[in-house]
């Protein structure tokens, strides 16, 4: 690909951003104490992960 030729305007850029949005990460609830959770990550709450306990809580 050639170099541009011309500078683009900071409007130009930021027009084409407009469409570039912040998206909320991956939210699930947990299956066992249905927390608000991100997924493929176990539980912080009850350490449990696809039904099982993986890590051990006291709570
Ligand atoms: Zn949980």
């Amino acid at each position: 690909m050639p170099p541009p030729k011309r500078r683009h305007s900071n409007a130009r850029t930021r027009s084409r951003r407009t469409h570039w949005k912040a998206t909320l990460p991956g939210v699930t609830k947990c299956n066992n104490c249905s927390e608000v959770i991100l997924s493929h990550v176990v539980c912080p709450s009850c350490g449990f992960y696809g039904g099982k306990q993986i890590v051990a809580k006291n709570s």
